[in-house]
């Protein structure tokens, strides 16, 4: 018997740790050891392991409701998370739509968008455009939008046809101060290429501020608002996927908010629940809503998980947004200034290409060893040096960044920081 661990080579890997006990931002292992957790457990844990006020809602949900179906039935924690959501999120946005994962809140998204347009009686637009460097999930649709070769060139023949838009801040990393003028022409190739494809565009999907999987990569904020006028000028919708952005990732509640805009469709996953359990929420306006509300069965949207919207996650859900409002963001900002002042130290190295944060992600970027990107060698080994001083940190290749959970104390971050600066000094 063998697990089939995800993303591991598995001719090469290393035993796999097994962890028995996590607090705060411990991962505390079988053989003892106590491994700080500085990617937040794959970016989904928000506050800390195992916090006792989560556990406490998920108990006595378990206890009252575990799961029903959601298709003619509905719950309170349902309905209150539902309540809370669109209270929280951008204004317009007003209907909410459960499913599991991140994946599954992008895959929604994508049809929910191809639907409403065939509902309003235009079936050619079912094209989706995307942006270089973009990643969006694991499952095949989410897969087609995505923008990251290495994920995606196995399945090529699989996926569906895409049109990609450059990323506003790839190729200027280097100059800072030609980042306005990058943003600006983006910008400008999305209205041109939303223009070139009247009629045949369903939406455009972009993961505000922050290109996650790609690399961490930071946008300057301007490009949200470019991108939101391109979608306006020409009648297409536009999807936030804030799977990993959403619940202060940024330093705002919503990544949409640096904008300020509001897209038509926003995917929210990973943090919702805290990160305790999986729970996803595609959300969207009265507008897009509105296309689905007919006596014809056939503008139903026949799609559904069969652990749409379980309480237990949900109720996880309703105490993490609590938590957040009890002095949860004060936090990010907290954290966020350490960052920044540790990255200033790394900033001057000769194989540091860039140092910056937003939030809760600092992002480090070396210059390439060897394949550059993703599969850059540099990374794994890395990764194996963190690991040897007790600190779980993941590269995407020669990008190193540090996610915390709320419950990293300062001293914590600060050794997440020395033991990064110990590293590069010791391989540089
Ligand atoms: N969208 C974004 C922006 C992500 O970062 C991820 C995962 O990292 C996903 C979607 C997919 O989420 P999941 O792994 O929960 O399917």
């Amino acid at each position: 018997m063998t697990i089939w661990h995800p993303y591991t080579q598995m001719a090469t890997a290393p035993a796999p740790i097994a962890v028995e006990r996590a607090e705060g931002a411990w991962l505390h292992t079988a053989d003892g050891r106590s491994i700080l957790d500085a990617i937040s457990s794959w970016w989904v844990i928000l506050h800390g392991h195992c916090n006792p006020r989560i556990a406490a809602a998920i108990a006595r949900q378990a206890a009252a409701l575990d799961q029903v179906i959601l298709a003619g039935f509905t719950h309170d924690p349902a309905e209150r998370l539902a309540r809370e959501l669109v209270g929280m999120t951008p204004p317009g946005l007003e209907h909410v739509f459960f499913s599991d994962d991140g994946s599954t809140a992008v895959e929604v998204a994508l049809k929910m968008a191809c639907q409403y347009w065939q509902n309003r009686g235009e079936p050619g637009r079912t094209r989706f455009v995307s942006l270089e460097g973009s990643y969006h999930g694991d499952t095949i649709g989410a897969m087609s939008v995505s923008g990251v070769d290495v994920f995606r060139r196995v399945f090529a023949k699989l996926l569906f046809d895409v049109e990609r838009v450059s990323n506003p801040c790839l190729a200027d990393v280097l100059e800072p101060s030609r980042r306005p003028e990058r943003q600006i022409a983006c910008a400008e190739e999305l209205d041109g290429l939303l223009a070139r494809l009247r009629g045949q565009v369903a939406a455009v999907i972009l993961e505000p501020m922050i290109q996650g999987a790609g690399g961490m990569i930071i946008w300057p904020r301007e490009f949200l608002a470019g991108a939101r006028a391109a979608c306006d000028r020409h009648d297409v919708l536009l999807i936030a996927d804030e799977v990993f952005t959403g619940f202060g990732r940024t330093g705002k509640l919503f990544a949409c908010e640096h904008g300020p805009v509001t897209p038509d469709i926003l995917c929210l996953s990973k943090a919702i629940t805290g990160g305790v359990l999986p729970l996803a929420a595609t959300l969207t306006t009265g507008r897009v809503y509105d296309a689905f509300l007919s006596e014809d069965r056939g503008r139903t949207f026949f799609h559904g998980h069969s652990f749409t919207g379980n309480p237990i996650a949900c109720a996880a859900a309703l105490e993490s947004i609590a938590l957040l409002r009890d002095g949860g963001m004060e936090r990010v900002g907290e954290i966020e200034a350490i960052h920044r002042a540790r990255l200033e130290a790394l900033a001057g190295r000769a194989d540091v290409l860039d140092a910056s944060c937003l939030g809760l992600v600092a992002r480090i970027e070396l210059r390439p060893h060897s394949a550059g990107g993703y599969l850059d060698d540099i990374g794994p080994r890395l990764a194996r040096e963190f690991l040897a001083r007790d600190v779980l940190l993941r590269p995407l290749g020669n990008v190193v960044y540090v996610l915390p959970p709320l419950a990293m104390t300062d001293d914590e971050l600060h050794r997440v920081h020395d033991v990064i600066t110990d590293v590069f000094r010791e391989i540089g």
